[in-house]
């Protein structure tokens, strides 16, 4: 049965979608059956799969309004034209501008919240994880990604400003658990775009662990350059340049992750 996690947090370019994208690759690289979600109507995770988001034919969209299953809304990742064909896909459920309309459709629906829970029911079986990228809010569409999944992966920087930004995430969690969706607990922070040559990184870096102890993951994504150029080739790192630093990283995560869930 699919474990589905989330990576949330409601702060901007904080690295999900990087999170979302390489974790799927390598949790693939590694023997798992992936489905990612693309939550957020940037589409970024869709292109960063190689997925054109202007070509979509069925995406997540079609799926919470119930017009597509999603079996039958999601596609291969594609980067067999760019000569990674031995890589391993993942499935793509893709999302573009037309996801922001979702927001006010939803509203009106029964279970409005719950509709994506409902529509990954029937496909449980035919996957070892789910993830969701989320977009950089606390809204309706984040709230049908937090009440479908088992957790939460929260990405952040080492940054001054992180810990506070966490204290809202933390609430929003603890009230969709106790109202919404008893499972939902946090997986743990990813440390990610992280720098130990700034002492404020390893400092705040110690307080994560001083307070989250072993939420905090073992792995640590570096800032890294190959990373960010990937998306521009519709690849994530972890397929464009597999030996580089922030690659290795993420495929570091994805079996730490692989291996956490079977405590779950
Ligand atoms: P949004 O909130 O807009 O959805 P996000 O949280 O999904 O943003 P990303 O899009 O993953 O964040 O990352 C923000 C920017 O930082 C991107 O340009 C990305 O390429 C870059 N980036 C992410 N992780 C790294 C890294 N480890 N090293 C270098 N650059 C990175
Ligand atoms: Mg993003």
């Amino acid at each position: 049965m699919a474990k589905i996690f989330c990576v949330a947090n409601q702060k901007g370019g904080v690295g999900k979608t990087t999170t979302t994208i390489n974790l799927a690759a390598g949790m693939a690289a590694v023997g798992q059956r992936v489905l990612l979600i693309d939550l957020d109507p940037q589409g970024n995770a869709t292109m960063g799969s190689g997925v054109d988001k202007r070509q979509l034919d069925l995406g997540i969209y079609d799926v919470l309004l119930g017009e597509a299953s999603v079996r039958q809304a999601a596609v291969p990742s594609q980067w067999s034209d760019a000569g990674k064909k031995d890589h391993p896909i993942y499935h793509v459920l893709g999302a573009n501008r037309e996801l922001a309309g979702a927001e006010v459709e939803l509203v009106n629906l029964p279970q409005r919240e719950k509709r994506l829970k409902q529509a990954l029911s029937l496909v449980l079986d035919s996957y070892d994880f789910v993830l969701i990228d989320c977009p950089p809010s606390l809204s309706m569409l984040t709230l049908n990604g937090l009440c479908a999944a088992n957790g939460v992966i929260v990405p952040m920087q080492c940054e001054y400003f992180a810990l506070e930004g966490l204290t809202d995430l933390v609430n929003t969690i603890k009230q969709v658990h106790a109202k919404l969706n008893p499972d939902l607990r946090i997986i743990g922070l990813l440390r990610v775009m992280f720098d130990p040559r700034i002492t404020l990184q390893q400092q705040v870096s110690e307080q994560l662990k001083a307070h989250f102890g072993d939420k905090v993951f073992n792995a640590v994504i570096p800032r890294n350059v190959r990373l960010a150029e990937s998306p521009s080739f519709g690849m994530p790192g972890v397929v464009f340049d597999p030996s580089a630093r922030g690659s290795l990283a993420y495929l570091d995560f994805a079996r730490e992750l692989v291996s956490r869930a079977q405590t779950l």
